[in-house]
């Protein structure tokens, strides 16, 4: 077992070294290695995953449910993919090449980066912390990762079972906050690989440019959901709930963060929400056993004060209780508040659904188009050329037509953000990817050797070889002919 504590920058070092040894000696490059790897995270899930469910209550009162689902059984899924398919996603991949270069064969091989650092977040804590594990494994590199402190107990479970699981010569982890960040960050890196907020990620990436380390940044933002009226009203709004409340109550990168619909439609929509959660979390969601708690009174604080703002005030149409004791707020509706309102203007990371409403729907692209790119933009509608616009339109790390939040579990699909909501994508062969050097190899051999790219150099040679790179035939002939009908390559008087 490998729990850190008092972490220096010289320990970071020191740890840094360690596992650049093991990598450098060549040890995790093997199938072998990273197959027996993959096969230890897969078997840390199944040997414990009652004291995981444990944890995870213990640090957000997360619903057994949820946490077998959503964190372990979507990891098992994603060592699972890993292990099928890694052999195809080590296989250097063959590439035409061009007549340039011809004669020719190429091809693409996949290298591990080196030693990278898995930095990840409170409210996913398995899955955010062991996915991208997967993936740095499965390309081949030696790896540290640190988990949340804001999650202790699942972090404590982690540095447990990783040292038990896996081979601590080249996968470790640093338990710690602030400080032990940022010793790790003080340290060359050949990947960090960070979850979290922006303001984090701006202190991650500042670090990284120290050594040109290359990052990945999964962050957040604004996820909004447009709802058009030609919609199933029940359908869409069990899953605008399944997606908010039932992903950590709120507390989800990826949840819908407010909803836009239009004036004529929002009562509609209100009244069916309010229905499906009265259904599923009772007519006392605060006594709800299907409901994680906020995680810390930070951040409870945080929500009451985004519900509290004066603005704000006369505007919820549903919920809205709260227990500070039991760090508990309701699922709650919020009718039109005002643009700038605090609540319109943060993520909000909790069970608080406002929505605005619009004459038209075209409205809302200019709305989501005014704020930082959304990690994720959802579309309810069965009408086609809305869905087409709201594709062409949109720019989002995901969209997700008729559903939320579920495009996470589609490992055929990167999942990432664009510009405030991150950069670099994973999950599947993109976290393959994401850890991976893609070497470009160009095999040429001693025959076929043409003269036109030696000196002296002619204009009927560069005739020649601008005809190569246009790749037109019928210039490529031209120009051979201009070639031998040249043969003494006299100068022209104007060169
Ligand atoms: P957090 O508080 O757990 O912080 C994330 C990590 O940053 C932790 O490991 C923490 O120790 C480290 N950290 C905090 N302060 C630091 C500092 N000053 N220097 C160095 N490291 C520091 O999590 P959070 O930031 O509250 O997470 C919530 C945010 O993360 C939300 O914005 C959410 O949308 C986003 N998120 C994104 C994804 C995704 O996959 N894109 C997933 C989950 C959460």
């Amino acid at each position: 077992m490998e729990v850190t504590t008092n972490f220096s920058d010289e320990d970071a070092a020191a740890m840094v070294a360690e596992l650049r040894g093991t990598f450098t000696s060549g040890k995790t490059r093997s199938y072998e290695w990273r197959i027996s790897q993959l096969k230890g995270i897969l078997k840390m899930m199944e040997d414990n995953e009652n004291e995981i469910v444990d944890a995870l209550r213990s640090d957000l009162n997360k619903p057994a449910f949820e946490s077998v689902l959503y964190e372990i059984s979507m990891l098992k899924s994603s060592c699972k993919v890993a292990l099928t398919e890694l052999k195809h996603w080590m296989k250097p991949e063959k590439v035409k090449t061009t007549i340039v270069a011809f004669p020719s064969s190429a091809e693409i091989v996949a290298e591990p980066l080196g030693v990278v650092l898995v930095i990840s977040a409170w409210n996913y804590p398995i899955l955010l912390s062991l996915d991208p594990v997967v993936g740095a494994i499965a390309a081949g590199n030696a790896v540290i990762l640190k988990p949340s402190e804001v999650s202790p107990a699942t972090s404590s479970l982690l540095a447990k079972y990783v040292g038990q699981y896996l081979d601590s010569s080249a996968i470790r982890v640093v338990e710690g906050a602030v400080s032990e960040t940022s010793a790790l960050l003080e340290q060359k890196w050949d990947k960090i690989f960070y979850t979290g907020n922006g303001r984090v990620a701006h202190i991650v990436m500042t670090a990284a440019a120290k050594h040109l380390t290359p990052v990945v940044l999964e962050l957040g933002g604004k996820s909004p959901v447009i709802v058009d009226s030609d919609v199933n009203l029940k359908i869409t709004a069990r899953r605008i709930i399944a997606g908010k409340w039932g992903c950590n109550n709120g507390q989800a990168c990826i949840s819908p963060d407010y909803v836009i619909t239009s004036r004529d439609f929002a009562p509609k929509l209100i009244d069916a929400l309010k229905r499906e959660l009265e259904r599923f979390y009772s007519l006392e969601p605060l006594e709800s056993n299907d409901l994680s708690r906020i995680v810390n009174s930070n951040h409870f604080d945080r929500l009451v004060r985004l519900l509290d703002e004066d603005k704000v005030v006369g505007k919820i149409v549903h919920g809205g209780h709260r227990d500070k004791s039991k760090l508990k707020i309701a699922p709650t509706l919020l009718l039109d508040v005002p643009h700038d309102s605090l609540i319109m203007n943060e993520e909000i990371f909790g069970p608080l659904l406002p929505i605005v409403t619009v004459d038209k729907l075209k409205e809302s692209y200019d709305m989501i188009a005014s704020r930082t790119k959304p990690l994720a933009a959802y579309l309810f509608t069965n009408n086609k050329t809305l869905k087409n616009e709201f594709v062409r339109t949109v720019s989002a790390g995901g969209l997700v037509i008729n559903d939320s939040a579920i495009h996470l579990a589609v490992h055929t699909l990167p999942f990432g953000g664009v510009e405030g909501s991150g950069m670099g994508s994973y999950h599947g062969k993109f976290s393959f990817d994401a850890f991976s050097h893609k070497k470009g190899v160009l095999y040429r051999s001693f025959l076929g050797d043409a003269p036109a790219r030696y000196p002296p150099y002619t204009n009927g040679k560069m005739n020649l070889l601008k005809a190569l790179f246009g790749g037109s035939i019928l210039g490529i002939l031209r120009a051979l002919i201009g070639l031998v009908g040249c043969r003494s390559y006299p100068k022209k008087k104007s060169e």
